[in-house]
């Protein structure tokens, strides 16, 4: 069930390295959004698990380990850790009538009729998420999909879940491009999911 396990070096979890230029993902999410949501947000989480973690117990383990296993306090960071490296590494620019293929494809189709159907399920979730959060597509232990709401920091890996892709619906993701517009937000990043790295979280590539 683990996968994208992150390690920390010499006792310390690392910043994750964006796959793009900071500009690459606009117009649908801007390089001020994501200086702010990965320069600023994703790296005041990463400060905080790292002051937290000596004497925890759970030095040096994988940060799926660390979501796992750790209290309140600091699985709140770790987790949105992990959620925000899940998200930042699912995108690539901006593609017209951008869907997945293959097997994801077909198991979409399966489980929600289309990926149209899929889509609007999605987005729904997305948008009666109260407060913040995260929706996510997962995989349970039979590959079946699933989508899921999740609260503040929370992580499918909590309940025996693969995640596979999400979209974060804290206002901090969207609310320097869309304001209060939340839905447009998500309608719109569908242009920029990168379904080969969802399709290899799938198949466990
Ligand atoms: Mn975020």
């Amino acid at each position: 069930m683990i996968m994208e396990q992150t390690m920390p070096k010499d006792g310390k979890f690392d910043l994750m390295t964006l796959p793009y230029a900071p500009d690459a993902l606009e117009p649908v999410i801007s390089a001020n959004t994501l200086s702010y949501h990965h320069g600023k947000h994703l790296q005041t989480y990463v400060n905080n698990l790292n002051a937290a973690l000596p004497g925890s117990g759970l030095e040096g383990k994988p940060l799926e380990e660390v979501v796992l296993h750790a209290q309140k306090g600091m699985l709140n960071n770790a987790g949105q850790i992990l959620n925000h490296n899940l998200y930042f590494s699912q995108f690539m620019p901006p593609k017209a009538d951008n869907a997945p293929t293959g097997r994801l494809a077909e198991a979409i189709a399966a489980e929600f009729g289309s990926f149209e159907d899929f889509k609007s399920a999605f987005e729904g979730a997305g948008a009666t998420l109260f407060g913040s959060g995260w929706v996510w597509l997962c995989a349970d232990e039979e590959g079946v999909l699933h989508i899921t709401q999740e609260p503040n920091a929370s992580n499918p890996i909590l309940h025996g879940m693969r995640p596979l892709m999400t979209m974060d619906v804290w206002e901090h993701a969207y609310y320097l491009d869309y304001q209060n517009r939340r839905p447009a937000h998500l309608a719109a990043l569908w242009q920029i999911i990168d379904w080969d790295v969802v399709s290899k979280r799938y198949l466990n590539e």
